[in-house]
């Protein structure tokens, strides 16, 4: 009797501590901004708290292996993907998306002013040195009812007819509202769910979503009630991503430097979380998921 309650102890142990071992495999930070404070320049100069040396070296040191680049305005996401040379020796690939945002103002306009779907065009028809745009966004919707705006509409429609994601910010009625605005009524777009509903949608409801738009993948920084105790998965978001284990990606969101500043913490944080997690789910959040997304080859160990 002894011997069993010892030998149970022992196995409680193994799996406390296999529970509490990191994920160590690669990352594809699926929500990065490189946006014009950060100062996008190639070397480090005065004045410029994270020029590209600084940024590809937090990418490097923390194993993220891909990124969705996008940035206010779309200089520093051009700036990522022309640096080819150093990129590829940090490591890195770029998955280049057109934000929709020239300045701050833009944020609360963007839906109905024609001229963002003219940069927009503009951008898609130029490309970059790393390949094409692969998406639009990050965008916001303060008011889920602009997902009505006649822009919003256009950008919609025109994303799932050249086959662009989409990275929206935005909560769980507008996600019903952007979908409703694409030709196959949301079963052929690929939308990310910046930070899967933000503003606490229930987890119920994220599942509705997720069984009723078969392209609906979530993005989960800045996701309130996400972890728990010890930096683990909160048992009904470890339920929905092992029910989604091919629909989840994990990111940095980059908005203001202090996000760069954090950018070890934040990788770390999710190396946590996944490592609760059964191996190959972890593997298909941490990277698989958006590597398959974006055609991206998985990086030799
Ligand atoms: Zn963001």
């Amino acid at each position: 009797m002894w011997r069993a309650v010892t030998s149970l102890g022992l196995l409680a142990g193994a799996f406390a501590s296999a529970a509490a071992a990191d994920y160590t495999g690669p990352l594809f930070d699926a929500h990065l901004h490189y946006n014009n404070e950060a100062c996008t320049h190639d070397m480090p100069a005065p004045g410029c708290p994270h020029p590209m040396t600084d940024v590809l070296e937090r990418m490097q040191r923390n194993g993220v292996r891909a990124i969705v680049a996008n940035s206010r305005p779309n200089d520093g996401t051009k700036a990522l993907a022309s640096a080819r040379e150093q990129t590829r020796q940090a490591g890195v690939t770029v998955v280049p998306f057109v934000r929709l945002y020239r300045d701050r103002a833009d944020y609360n306009n963007w839906f109905r002013d024609p001229t963002i779907v003219e940069m927009v065009n503009a951008e898609l028809q130029r490309g970059t040195p790393a390949g094409p745009y692969r998406g639009l966004g990050e965008f916001h919707l303060y008011d889920s009812a602009n997902a009505n705006g006649p822009v919003a509409k256009q950008l919609m429609a025109l994303a799932e007819e050249k086959g662009l994601a989409i990275l929206a910010h935005v909560d769980d009625a507008a996600i019903d509202l952007l979908m409703a605005n694409t030709p196959s009524k949301g079963r052929k777009s690929l939308l990310i769910w910046a930070h899967t509903g933000i503003g606490g949608t229930p987890v119920a409801r994220v599942d509705e979503l997720f069984a009723r738009y078969p392209l609906l993948v979530g993005e989960l920084s800045y996701r309130p009630g996400l972890t728990c105790a010890d930096g683990q998965l909160c048992p009904e978001w470890r339920s929905l991503l092992l029910k989604y284990p091919d629909r989840f990606l994990i990111g940095s969101d980059t908005w203001i430097n202090q996000r760069w500043q954090y950018y070890d913490d934040l990788m770390r944080g999710y190396r946590t979380w996944l490592g609760g997690l059964p191996g190959d789910v972890a593997r298909r959040i941490a990277w698989d998921n958006g590597a398959r997304l974006f055609g991206v080859a998985s990086p030799n160990p």
